[in-house]
């Protein structure tokens, strides 16, 4: 593999550590910026954290706390993805979304979420009674009382975008480690010099997108943390292609203090997701999913929307957010150490990520840091998966299909074993492809499964297989 070169010669402009989302899009930004950009990620492959696991909403900023940096993040992201996304080929679902009121309590908080509305900029929000929910949304249970309608709320693939946000970065001159995990640092004034697992790489400056563990990382390289990490898991529930013809907008409830609360939302893969849940844990990396949660997830969800009751759960999972002590993202420099520490992007991460980099370029540049911009700036491709688009089963000499589930070829497949970021372990692959993801399981395309993926993998597909689709057939 190409990144397992250690380039211990070399000085990077700007060392990124860690690949979720937010790290994805910095290393893009700092690269098309004209920096020499090094990306350090321990896991098998991008995405592994936080990342691997969201309702997946491009938020608006309609509900964010006025003037928090989460907000003007979101707000910036937000135009950012919708100018690239052609280029990029960035699928989008327009869906819209409601905020609906179930009892008379939540029907009096609309008016103060619709100035708050107003107050973000997202003008084109508006209170609808009953009737007009229901006929925009014809399954909802007929308790609903009112709503807020949100009508450039979205849904986007919580994969292909971070995925192509770090491919764009490496076709444009980026190095991505993965399997190489920060262990110690020491910045001499001028250079920082980074410890790894896979010995010691330079850089002038250093980001931290360490997501769940970003406050390690500070204590680590700069021996302070302005903020704790408090992991926040959220469960989902998700079900069977057909639910996606009972809803139309993203389904949310008014929210609390604590948490944006259960969503009743369509994927971008043709599936409907019930969730997530908000509960506090010690574990950075527990992300196993409860049976009686998932049930009570299953009863609201039906409450909800009735008509669920007839279909079947496919899959069930959950994501950690990376929350923290505080409200609002953590987001900060230190200039005597030429060092960023991005944390607590805990719930709006994949709608803020392109938002969080510009911030984060143009701190740094405030603070002299200038890079001879790239001209040429080469934009890549990737086969689509996404619902939206036209998919690779249905075009010419895609080799016929692996997944019958998930309608994934062999050409989608071994396109996600090759290129520049080759899919690093099963759940990699299942984020570039869907495959078996879809209501087998993998039982009917493993063995196929195997033959292609021979050597790609440090852990056996059988065994890779056996334990993913355990979990969920346990928790149906
Ligand atoms: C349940 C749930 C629902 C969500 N829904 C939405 C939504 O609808 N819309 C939305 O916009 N956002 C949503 N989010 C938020 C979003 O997923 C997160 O904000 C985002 O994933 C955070 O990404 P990150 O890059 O900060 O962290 P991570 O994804 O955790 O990335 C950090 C990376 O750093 C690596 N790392 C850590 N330490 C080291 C080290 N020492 N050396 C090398 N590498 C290291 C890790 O392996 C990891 O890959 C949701 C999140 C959850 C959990």
């Amino acid at each position: 593999m190409k990144e397992n070169k250690i380039l211990r010669s070399d000085c990077f402009d700007t060392i990124i550590v860690g690949a979720g989302i937010v790290g994805c899009a910095m290393a893009r930004e700092f690269t098309l910026a004209g920096a020499k950009v090094l990306i350090l990620e321990k896991g098998e492959d991008i995405l592994d954290g936080a990342s691997k696991g969201n309702s997946a909403i491009l938020h608006t900023g309609f509900d964010a706390p006025p003037n928090s940096v989460e907000h003007a993040c979101i707000v910036e992201s937000y135009h950012e993805y919708l100018s690239i996304r052609k280029k990029l080929g960035l699928p989008l679902m327009k869906t819209s979304a409601l905020v609906i009121a179930w009892t008379e309590e939540e029907e009096n908080l609309l008016e103060g979420i619709l100035e708050k509305a107003k107050l973000n900029g997202i003008g084109d929000t508006k209170i609808i009674n009953k009737k007009e929910v229901l006929s925009k949304e014809t399954q909802l249970s007929s308790d609903v009382r009112a709503a807020i309608y949100v009508p450039r709320e979205y849904v986007i693939d919580p994969w292909t975008a971070p995925n192509m946000y770090m491919l764009q970065a490496i076709k444009n001159g980026a190095t991505l480690l993965r399997e190489t995990e920060v262990k110690a640092g020491k910045y001499d004034g001028e250079k920082w010099l980074i410890e790894t697992n896979r010995g010691i790489v330079k850089g002038t400056n250093v980001i931290n997108c360490a997501g769940l563990y970003g406050d390690k990382l500070d204590e680590m390289l700069i021996g302070k943390k302005a903020f704790e990490i408090r992991p926040r898991k959220g469960q989902f529930i998700v079900y069977d292609k057909a639910a996606s013809q009972l809803i139309n907008a993203i389904i949310l409830p008014v929210p609390n203090e604590i948490t944006k609360g259960v969503v009743i939302c369509r994927t971008i893969f043709g599936n409907v997701l019930v969730g997530p849940t908000a509960e506090e844990q010690k574990s950075r990396d527990d992300a196993s999913v409860v049976q009686e949660t998932l049930e009570s997830l299953r009863l609201k969800g039906e409450e909800l929307v009735p008509a669920l009751k007839n279909i079947p759960i496919t899959a069930t999972f959950a994501g950690i957010r990376p929350a923290t002590e505080y409200k609002d993202y953590c987001i900060k420099h230190y200039e005597e150490n030429n060092y960023i520490s991005v944390g607590g992007i805990r719930s709006t991460g994949l709608s803020a990520a392109l938002g969080i980099a510009k911030r984060v370029f143009r701190d740094f540049q405030a603070y002299g840091s200038q890079y001879e911009t790239r001209e040429d700036i080469i934009y890549p491709s990737m086969i689509p998966v996404a619902e939206t688009e036209k998919r690779d089963w249905e075009k010419a000499g895609n080799e016929g299909i692996v997944c019958h589930c998930e309608l994934v070829t062999q050409r989608e497949i071994k396109q996600a074993l090759a290129g520049e970021i080759p899919a690093g372990s099963l759940e990699g692959l299942k984020r570039r492809t869907r495959v078996t993801m879809g209501r087998c399981q993998g039982f009917y395309c493993s063995a196929k499964l195997s033959e292609l993926t021979q050597g790609c993998f440090k852990q056996p597909l059988a065994k890779a297989i056996k334990k993913s689709s355990v979990t969920k057939a346990d928790d149906k």
